[in-house]
């Protein structure tokens, strides 16, 4: 591939600053690798950097929606709210807390959950929802905040993939009673290595969730532990390395956001030939990766690996289809929006390296395969 879906070259322009904090941690006289100075300057930059009361650093994406999870109470018996098409974490954090993935179904054009359906699921024991931002589009966080509110029941903001983005002025993250951000190397933010964040505007959460990031453990004495709690530990390099980051990060996202902007305006006629570009919407989008939806999806996959383009299917399969889940399933389950994302996306290159030539010969080679049917 001339030009692979994921970037061979991702944090090539900071190797020498990586090496440097490497060095400078690694020899540093305290010997302090997780949760030190750098790690509270990082949580705080990202806690300013939305307006949250608070900010926790944690070991991955997932194991910060667990610890919310958990802050908010999750266990057996409730009911969690989820999208039927996303990452395996949004069903099997909850599952993991011996509490039920309860699965909504996504709207068939932008992939986020359906708020209709999600409003139909509420019931008793449900305790929490769990939307997820999916790819370039956010969920409907207005109306899923209405109906939290309404049913009495948190609002978890999976915003792994939205950070930096922002819906009628709100930054993803900060609609739900929390919000979870990854770090891993493929997300906006990413870096080489194992990383979450959770925001928060709750100060009780937020110490709650401090708390069983590190065993449970007290804040101030050290062994004293007040619940059964988890290692979720946020390590100094990373915090270093992201604190040299976030001030280019912006820049990062526009280049996303002007790629997208640009594909969706090459693509705009192509929906009368089976290839669905997302919506042209400005608010609320975020541009970590760019889906099309496709008819005939294995052929265009075909078509621009001949020319050099690497492209990537996110899940083949509906969560409720996947075997892991299937046991959490009603029985009068259905998902046709979720199938028929499954079948038809397909994610076109649309990372901030790419020059505008190299985006170009991509629109051109999609704009080519459409007008050929
Ligand atoms: C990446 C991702 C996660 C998990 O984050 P990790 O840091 O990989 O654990 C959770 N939810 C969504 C929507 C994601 O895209």
């Amino acid at each position: 591939m001339t030009l692979p879906f994921f970037p061979e070259d991702l944090f090539d322009a900071d190797r020498d600053v990586l090496l440097d904090i490497v060095e400078r941690v690694g020899c540093a006289p305290e010997q302090k690798f997780i949760l030190g100075e750098r790690t509270a300057e990082f949580e705080a930059a990202i806690r300013d950097s939305v307006g949250a009361a608070d900010a926790i650093a944690c070991g991955s994406g997932t194991s910060a929606l667990t610890l919310v999870l958990r802050a908010m109470d999750v266990g057996v018996g409730d009911e969690v709210i989820v999208p039927a098409f996303g990452c395996a974490p949004l069903a099997s954090a909850p599952a993991l807390l011996g509490a039920t993935p309860v699965f909504a179904d996504v709207d068939p054009r932008t992939m986020v959950v359906d708020t209709a359906a999600v409003a139909r699921l509420i019931t008793p024991r449900t305790k929490v929802i769990m939307p997820a931002h999916m790819f370039s589009v956010m969920a409907d966080m207005p109306a899923l905040r209405r109906i939290a509110t309404s049913a009495g029941v948190r609002l978890l903001e999976d915003s792994a993939v939205a950070q930096g983005g922002s819906l009628a002025g709100t930054p993803a993250g900060m609609w739900g009673d929390a919000g979870v951000y990854s770090f891993v190397q493929v997300k906006t933010f990413g870096m080489p290595g194992e990383g979450g964040m959770v925001v928060t505007g709750d100060l009780d959460l937020g110490a709650t969730v401090r708390m069983l990031r590190n065993h449970g453990q007290d804040g101030e004495n050290r062994f004293l532990y007040h619940q059964v709690g988890y290692n979720s530990r946020f390590d100094e390099i990373m915090a270093a390395f992201q604190l040299h980051r976030l001030p280019t990060f912006p820049e990062r996202l526009a280049r996303r956001a002007r790629i997208g902007e640009y594909y969706t305006g090459r693509f705009g006629d192509l929906a009368g030939c089976g290839v669905e570009p997302p919506p042209a919407t400005r608010d609320g989008r975020c541009y970590y990766v760019y889906s099309l939806l496709v008819e005939r999806r294995e052929e265009l996959r075909d078509h621009l690996a001949t020319r050099g383009i690497g492209s990537h299917v996110y899940y083949r399969d509906a969560l409720p289809r996947q075997p892991a889940f299937t046991s959490y399933v009603r029985p009068d389950g259905a998902w046709p929006g979720a199938d028929l994302a499954a079948r038809r996306s397909l994610a076109i290159p649309i990372y901030p390296q790419l020059t505008d030539q190299q985006v170009e010969h991509i629109a051109d080679a999609v704009c080519e395969f459409a007008k050929e049917l």
